[in-house]
């Protein structure tokens, strides 16, 4: 595999029709965040210091694999609250929760650790503030989404969810001048950017967060596809499908003209996909393993694309810290060598 940047890239002609070797752009950033590495880290850290079982709300991220994966070594996962026993260990998933769900654990005496991505919590705050300051709120999502469900628990009586200009056109509001929005982390930056601009048109004092909500991962997966999409007949994208930043980056591939598929591993791949295919891009959401990234390149390999350049598009060096409760475990686990390490 040879590294290349998005300016070699640019340089170098299109294999198609040139005779030359067929090729994969593997697509870096790619793969796990920040707040994915960490949310894992937390149920591997609590299985190896509480022991088994060890129960989650939710998927802990929106992969398939880590679930079953995390499933395999004692992690129960579990839908509602209500299925955890009463005083047992329940880790929040990355997407975060509701206050409701937070009051259902204290009324079950659970013993909680919250794996909510620090930049999920940061629109929980600014949702929570805007409530506070009177405003009504606008939050922009895909409501059957997780992350979504928590956060419009922070303020149910004064949020209205939409996700798309369409739906803009329709709101009522009881006050147009102290309105404000807040969007969900993992959307499309093109189709939330039309969304706000059109909050803006019809609110036109509506206020929004001090930074965009869209986390830097999202954005920088996707920017990566803008930048390489062209350059490719097929981009695959890593991820299982309910994960809703990878099925973004398939949407944004589209959108440029470029034939685009989400594939949870390499079995997924369709041979007819890469019929007069000479150049393919590999991408994987937020949520997916680069094992099974791996297990996608060793099959294009073995299908005829000898060659792999890994695009890096952009730096990106983002690392969360643990929550206190996993902290303290492993400060107090034993030390004959056998303390859980954070990855
Ligand atoms: S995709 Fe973004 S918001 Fe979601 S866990 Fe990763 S860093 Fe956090």
């Amino acid at each position: 595999m040879t590294a290349i940047t998005i300016d070699t890239l640019q340089d170098a002609p299109h294999p198609n029709g040139s005779g030359a070797e067929k090729r994969v752009l593997l697509l870096k950033p790619r793969g796990f965040c920040a707040g994915v590495v960490r949310a894992i880290d937390i149920v591997r850290i609590a299985l190896e210091t509480f022991g088994a079982p060890i129960y989650v709300r939710k998927e802990i991220v929106h992969n398939r694999f880590v679930v079953n994966e995390l499933a395999e070594k004692g992690a129960i996962f579990v839908d509602d609250i209500h299925q955890v026993p009463e005083g047992a260990r329940v880790i929040y998933s990355a997407h975060g929760v509701s206050p409701a769900v937070r009051q259902q654990s204290k009324d079950r005496k659970l013993k909680v650790i919250d794996a909510t991505c620090p930049l999920v919590t940061k629109v929980h705050v600014e949702a929570v503030k805007f409530a506070r300051d009177g405003y009504s709120l606008i939050l922009i999502g895909h409501r059957d989404h997780d992350e979504i469900e928590g956060t419009l628990g922070e303020a149910p009586d004064v949020t209205q969810v939409v996700s798309s200009v369409e739906e803009v056109r329709s709101l009522q509001v009881p006050d147009p001048e102290h309105v404000a929005y807040l969007t969900q982390t993992t959307l499309s930056l093109d189709e939330s950017r039309d969304i706000i601009h059109a909050l803006k048109e019809k609110f036109p004092k509506i206020v929004g967060p001090h930074s965009q909500d869209i986390c830097y991962a999202t954005e920088n997966r996707q920017v990566a596809v803008k930048n390489v999409a062209h350059s490719a007949d097929l981009v695959l994208v890593v991820g299982s499908n309910n994960s809703s930043n990878s099925n973004r980056l398939v949407e944004v591939s589209r959108n440029l003209g470029t034939r685009g598929h989400l594939i949870d591993n390499a079995q997924a791949i369709d041979p007819a996909w890469l019929e007069g295919v000479s150049s393919v891009a590999v991408t994987a959401g937020a949520s997916a393993p680069e094992i099974l990234v791996e297990g996608v390149i060793s099959y294009l390999r073995n299908n005829g694309f000898g060659a792999v350049d890994e695009v890096e598009v952009m730096p990106e060096n983002v690392r969360f810290g643990l929550p206190p409760e996993i902290v303290q475990a492993i400060q107090s686990a034993p030390q004959s060598g056998s303390a859980p390490a954070a990855r």
